[in-house]
């Protein structure tokens, strides 16, 4: 690949969990209903997402992994109203360029599939496939071709240890779809994909974990916040488990951060720091996603209504719970 491509691809593309992270988003972008993620060696040799969504056309494939040809976003004011996940037509192209790809989809409307392998940007087959309608992609040898990132990468455990963390993530943003979790022949994670948030918790984070969780309902202004807090007496509650989507995308906020600890002050509490998983909805004209290539990051127009919704809705939340 050309040098350009490459640089490009490490801004998306900076360890195994990023190309997870991207695969599970278009899977997600898709109206799947049902995700499997497989890996081995911490996503370094092997990596599988196979969904049950709206495909893609065979004769599309191609155009998937070239930079920016299926970039949602056409026009300025398209980019105010990003509702989906993908936006920028990146994410395939970069992880094409450093790893070796293998891509089988199929549309509802059509009776055979596709198959698509590029590997380092080259393409290495383009054939017809039976397959059921969905996609599956197989991502192998990750930076093969740039052996200088690959020395970047940790240990297997560590890698799969952040793949396991945007898995969970990204489950709990989305309960109404399951998600399977396989990691070296092992299933990590099973929610049952019924809509029902509790569950999806309890997956993440243990039965007992889920009991220790009080439900928060809350709307101020155009803001409302939505999802579960821990009781100040859980004590397993770490940062880590801070969990907060913005119109269900997961972020890290500093303001929702602040917001849900202010709530805490006057408590008492066991855990070093409350846990949360909580969904901020709000209008997508007033939050800029196109901040962080990874899109992790967001910014506000106005920081302040998200800070009162998350203060108040646990306040009220922990009110309630009477303490
Ligand atoms: P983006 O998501 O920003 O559009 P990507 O590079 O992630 O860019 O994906 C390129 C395109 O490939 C998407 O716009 C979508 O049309 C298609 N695509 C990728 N993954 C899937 C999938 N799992 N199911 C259906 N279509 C997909
Ligand atoms: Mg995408």
């Amino acid at each position: 690949p050309q040098v350009a491509e490459l640089i490009a691809a490490g801004e998306v593309v900076e360890r195994p969990a990023s190309i997870v992270k991207e695969l599970l988003e278009n899977a997600v972008d898709a109206g799947a209903q049902k995700i499997t993620i497989e890996i081995k060696n911490g996503g370094i040799s092997y990596i599988r997402v196979t969904d049950d969504g709206g495909g893609i056309e065979k004769d599309d494939l191609p155009a998937a992994f070239v930079r920016h040809a299926t970039s949602k976003v056409r026009t300025a004011a398209d980019l105010e109203q990003i509702g989906s996940f993908g936006f920028r037509g990146e994410a395939l192209a970069s992880i094409a360029a450093v790893c070796k790809v293998e891509v089988l989809s199929r549309t509802p409307e059509s009776i055979s599939g596709g198959r698509y392998v590029i590997h380092g940007s080259q393409e290495v087959d383009f054939s017809d496939a039976g397959c059921p309608v969905g996609t599956t992609i197989v991502v192998r040898d990750v930076f093969f071709n740039t052996p200088a990132r690959m020395k970047f990468l940790k240990k297997d455990s560590t890698e799969a240890g952040t793949i396991a963390n945007i898995v969970d993530k990204i489950a709990l943003a989305n309960p109404q779809i399951s998600f399977r979790f396989i990691r070296d022949g092992q299933v990590k994670l099973n929610t049952p994909g019924n809509g029902d948030l509790l569950s999806v918790i309890y997956a993440v984070y243990g039965k007992e974990f889920a009991a220790d969780m009080i439900p928060v309902n809350y709307t101020h202004e155009f803001v409302t916040v939505s999802g579960f807090i821990c009781r100040p007496t859980a004590s397993r509650s770490t940062r880590s488990m801070q969990n907060f989507f913005i119109n269900s995308r997961y972020v890290r906020s500093r303001t929702c951060m602040a917001a849900l600890e202010e709530a805490y002050k006057s408590s008492i509490m066991t855990g070093k720091f409350p846990a949360c998983v909580l969904n901020v909805q709000i209008p997508f004209n007033t939050v800029d996603v196109n901040v962080h290539p990874a899109k992790i990051e967001v910014r506000f127009s106005n920081e302040r209504p998200v800070f009162d919704a998350v203060y108040r809705g646990c306040k009220e939340a922990l009110g309630t719970a009477g303490e």
